[in-house]
């Protein structure tokens, strides 16, 4: 694999690594320096459709491809992405600013995905049921859809992508992926090794640009389904039209996640991990723990927080002691920003501010160091609002009924978990709590894919969720066969002429 960044980015259309004929680029930068990484296109409507078009093309012949077939790419592929992990985490450093280990993270999340949709026909099993009526059989198929599109946000330019076109190709569809113009290198990485699979041309196609595109590929009459994850104001807009387009939509989004610390919690632990579920990525992930929940006498606990947060500190990803990199732009540092000044307008104490941080040799970076606010109220924004960057709001509560009371007030539903030591506590918290994700002593609590990404209420639009078996039934359709076969035949069988044309 070329490992060098070109000046300008090519789309894939039909297995082919094309210049776009567009006059609207916009330039990818390094978010810890500032430097002009290269530019990606904003494609034209032709060269959209083209790849719808060819997409549409190559599923004609992929749907009726064996099983095993499909299977054995995704084999291939998933031995390619591990022994290219080094080179591709490297790019998605440059791209993003994450630290190495977290780019590492990123990938491997998405190689997880490719082992399950490698064992794509196990998932692919219908349902039997024999003698529904006197010799009659009943039984079902999953037949995939035809071309699905996926449109994928910048944080996890390698994990997100690589949760959706496996498992729709692996279903026998094609794909069409928009990824994220701040950082599309990871993602036409992605399809170069695809490409290497040997899998027929126009399986996987790449397009750039922003809404606009988006825009021609919700309404494109042959796409028949719509993988979105981003923020939640374009998921609104990804799930409506799309649906009013007559299509499958899927569509993940923002988040406030919050951690419950109950005082009987392993202390050391809890603190450790929420530390690095608030910070860690610079807050970046729609999973990050934006709010603690102190329970009771756990609210002693703040200085102690603030303490192991101010040790954490950001930097370049070539230096091995950074903890973390940059905001991904510096319109989302300005944003951040914007927030901390709200928090202390708001009277939320700041215990630790990190709008001002100098690094030797980064001046132009996105940097933004750890915020910590306490007694922070659900009337503020930096409490309602999805800052996403490095700030933990610390919330009290008397009991774990007002914890509960509080998360489940909240209008977002991706992810939370409950630092304890008790199951009964646990048990009433995983049981009661109106989020999709729950992690017990666990901060961070994404499911391997041979379960589901299930986030829940205002971080999530569609029915049916990214990977594992859920992610099969979206992108396929159940055909129900029901069948008779005459006894009175079986004479006939036996004694007809077996002539062959
Ligand atoms: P974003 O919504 O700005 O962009 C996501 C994608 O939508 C990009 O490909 C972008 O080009 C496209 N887009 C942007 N504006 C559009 C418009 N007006 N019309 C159509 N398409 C448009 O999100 P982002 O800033 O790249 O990513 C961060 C957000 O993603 C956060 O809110 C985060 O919580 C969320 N996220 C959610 C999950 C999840 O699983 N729930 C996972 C990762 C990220």
């Amino acid at each position: 694999m070329n490992t060098s960044i070109p000046p300008r980015l090519p789309l894939f259309i039909n297995g082919e690594w094309i210049q776009s004929k567009s006059d609207h680029w916009l330039d990818v930068t390094n978010p810890a320096t500032g430097e002009v990484l290269t530019q990606v296109p904003c494609a034209s409507h032709e060269e959209l459709q083209n790849a719808v078009t060819s997409a549409r093309d190559a599923f004609l012949t992929w749907r009726d491809t064996p099983i095993p077939t499909r299977a054995r790419v995704m084999l291939k592929y998933q031995a390619l992405l591990k022994e290219h992990q080094q080179s591709l985490a490297e790019i998605l450093c440059e791209e993003t600013g994450k630290t190495i280990e977290d780019a590492k993270g990123d990938i491997w999340r998405g190689i997880e995905v490719v082992e399950q949709a490698a064992n794509v026909a196990s998932l692919m099993m219908g349902e039997t049921v024999e003698n529904v009526a006197n010799a009659v059989d009943c039984y079902s198929y999953l037949q995939p859809l035809g071309v699905c599109a996926g449109i994928t946000p910048f944080n996890f330019p390698a994990m997100i992508p690589l949760w959706m076109f496996p498992m729709a190709i692996a279903c026998g569809n094609s794909f069409v992926l928009k990824p994220s113009e701040q950082d599309p290198v990871t993602p036409c990485r992605l399809a170069a090794l695809f490409e290497e699979t040997g899998a027929p041309k126009g399986l996987l196609q790449v397009v750039h640009g922003g809404g606009e595109q988006v825009d021609f590929l919700l309404k494109a009459p042959d796409i028949r389904a719509i993988s979105f994850v981003g923020s939640v104001p374009v998921a609104r807009h990804i799930y409506q039209t799309g649906t009013e387009y007559l299509k499958r939509v899927q569509a993940f989004a923002g988040a406030k996640n919050h951690m419950v610390v109950m005082p009987d919690a392993n202390r050391s632990a809890a603190i450790h991990h929420l530390v690095g579920s608030s910070v860690g990525a610079a807050g970046q992930r729609c999973m990050a723990i934006s709010v603690a929940v102190l329970v009771g006498e756990a609210q002693q606990w703040k200085s102690e927080i603030r303490d192991s947060m101010a040790k954490v500190q950001p930097g370049h990803w070539k230096n091995p002691q950074s903890d973390y990199g940059p905001m991904i732009s510096a319109a989302a540092r300005e944003r951040v920003l914007e927030y901390i000044a709200r928090g202390k307008a708001e009277g939320a104490d700041c215990m630790l501010d990190g709008s001002v941080v100098s690094m030797d040799g980064y001046p132009d970076g996105n940097w933004v160091g750890p915020t910590l606010f306490a007694d922070v109220t659900p009337e503020m924004s930096i409490y309602t609002d999805e800052i996403f960057g490095p700030v933990l709001c610390l919330v009290n509560a008397d009991t774990l009924e007002d914890a509960i009371h509080l998360v489940n007030q909240c209008p977002y539903g991706n992810g939370t978990s409950i630092f304890t030591a008790s199951g009964a506590a646990a048990r009433k918290y995983q049981h009661e709590i109106l989020v999709g994700q729950v992690g017990i002593n666990v901060p961070i609590p994404v499911p391997l894919p041979f379960f589901s990404f299930t986030g829940w209420r205002a971080s999530f639009y569609g029915d049916l969720h990214a990977y594992g078996k859920q992610a099969v039934r979206f992108y396929t359709e159940t055909k129900t066969v029901t069948a008779r076969w005459f006894d009175s035949d079986i004479e006939h069988a036996q004694h007809a002429n077996m002539t062959i044309n």
